[in-house]
């Protein structure tokens, strides 16, 4: 018996379950599907392709150690892709595939074509779930409905905890007759892309290097997070995004790791945002509208959203003339992540100051995040666009200068991102006088916050709560 073992979002050896029962089922051979058209359709952005490759990279030499070979197979797209994974498993004499399950719609629909051609070719699926903490689609309330309260979520989700939670796989041990599998593998799939190096100050490739930044985190962070998360010229978060949305490291070991420190405030509140990740993801399986452009509430589907090109790229590029919107904009342009409390003020302002849809914002954000997540980017935007699930009500809209006196108060962020500003104190950075704006060059706001704000307000107002009640 040959078994493949598909690689998907999970690049790592360690707590990898489709893997490890991969590896204690016989020999194994490695697969990963690039699908360059299916990245083009997600608008999955550079810096992760970039990553992604450079992982694959060091993942075929951390597998070779276990005798393990890695295929690079070109799927192409989804459509294609069963058909060439088939002819792959034909060719190499595969007789079952491990894999883990994906939950956003078109992966759903790519794994079912997968398993009802695998079904007529006679080879064993065999799918696990790995994503969160617990299963998604288990944990609904007492009617058995989804949940769609955070908090309630949160609650039923820590209580299942201790049933529900399983221990974390341990490295896998190559199988006996692995050693004579006389396969080299082929990476030369990934040699024919146009990518530049990967490159990038905080993340380094590698699961080694993702354990040592969880765990420096957990040490010298973890305890505080409450108090730094929120002020992006500290570094008081993990910078594990990108690590997770690979699946070079598991949710499962995040867990843990912050599990072996003490009880802190710091501790809890973290916990809150892994299960922040999980609830979205619970969300886009049991809301399959989520993952078809549709707002979770969708009435607000209605919104008179403009489509404005020159506000909206105005706001792209960081020339809005508000600065802390503009700085964070700079900081994801430049290098591909962005601090969460600024996700949050910029998707605020692109949605309820532009009044600009959603979508445009959820679209540029997974072009250009290195942790491009489709389920915590979706679930982020429609928390801010007040269409989502338990979102912001749309009458709390932040106001930018206010988020940027308390989150940025010595503008130490904002010096860093817009040095044309550099030379203002701390009071007028955050909202130049015209003549200073004239003075140094930078732009005058785009709009007036009172102003736009107040139509923002009217117009949700004026939306018809009942125009669409079966979907939201
Ligand atoms: P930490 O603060 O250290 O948190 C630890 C982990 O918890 C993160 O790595 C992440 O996996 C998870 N997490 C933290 N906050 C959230 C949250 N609010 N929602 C869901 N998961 C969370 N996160 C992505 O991973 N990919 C995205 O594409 C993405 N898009 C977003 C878009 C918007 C509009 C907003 C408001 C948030 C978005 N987030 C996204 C969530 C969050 O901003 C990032 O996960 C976080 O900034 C990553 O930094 P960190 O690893 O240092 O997080």
């Amino acid at each position: 018996m040959m078994h493949a073992m598909w690689f998907r979002a999970d690049l790592r050896l360690h707590d990898n379950p489709a893997l490890h029962y991969a590896t204690q089922s016989g020999p194994v051979v490695a697969i990963y599907t690039l699908c360059e058209q299916q990245w083009d359709i997600h608008s999955l952005s550079m810096h992760k392709r970039e990553f992604i490759v450079a992982q694959l990279r060091r993942l075929k030499s951390d597998l070779e150690k276990l005798n393990i070979p890695l295929f690079i197979i070109n799927g192409h797209d989804f459509k294609s892709l069963p058909e060439v994974l088939l002819g792959f498993c034909q060719a190499h004499s595969i007789d079952s595939i491990f894999f883990n399950d994906e939950y956003e719609i078109n992966e759903r629909v790519l794994t079912h074509k997968i398993e009802e051609l695998c079904a007529t070719e006679n080879i064993v699926i065999n799918k696990f779930h790995d994503q969160c903490l617990i299963e998604p689609g288990s944990v609904l309330n007492k009617q058995g409905l989804p949940y769609r309260v955070f908090t309630a979520f949160k609650k039923e989700y820590l209580s299942r905890f201790k049933s529900d939670l399983r221990d974390i796989y341990p490295l896998v041990k190559p199988h006996a007759e692995q050693e004579s599998l006389n396969l080299k593998g082929n990476l030369s799939e990934l040699d024919t892309l146009d990518y530049g190096t990967f490159h990038n100050a905080i993340l380094k490739v590698g699961e080694e290097k993702a354990h040592e930044q969880l765990n420096d985190f957990c040490d010298s962070n973890l305890s505080q997070y409450n108090q730094h998360r929120d002020f992006p010229a500290i570094e008081g978060t993990s910078y594990l995004s990108a690590y997770l949305a690979l699946g070079i490291l598991s949710v499962r070991q995040c867990y843990q790791a912050a599990q072996l420190k003490s009880d802190s405030a710091g501790k809890q509140t973290w916990i809150n945002e892994l299960i922040w990740r999980d609830f979205y993801r619970h969300l886009i399986l049991l809301f399959p509208h989520l993952s078809k452009h549709k707002a979770f509430q969708g009435h607000t589907d209605q919104l008179p959203w403009k489509h404005d090109e020159t506000l909206y790229q105005a706001w792209c590029e960081g020339r809005t003339g508000y600065p802390i919107v503009d700085a964070a904009m700079r900081q994801l342009n430049q290098t591909g992540w962005m601090h969460n409390r600024l996700r949050m003020v910029v998707s605020m302002f692109l949605t309820k100051h532009l009044f600009i849809d959603w979508r445009w914002g959820e679209r540029y954000f997974m072009s250009h995040l290195i942790d491009a997540d489709f389920a915590s980017n979706n679930g982020g935007w429609q928390w801010s666009a007040s269409t989502g699930v338990d979102a912001a009500p749309y009458f709390r809209i932040f106001n930018p200068v206010r988020q940027s006196e308390r989150f940025d108060g010595n503008g130490d962020f904002i010096r860093q991102y817009l040095p044309e500003l550099a030379s203002l104190d701390a009071k007028s950075i955050h909202f130049p006088s015209p003549e200073q704006v004239q003075m140094l060059g930078y732009m005058q706001p785009v709009v007036d916050h009172k102003t736009a704000v107040a139509q923002t307000k009217q117009n949700f107002k004026s939306l018809d709560k009942h125009a669409n009640p079966k979907s939201s």
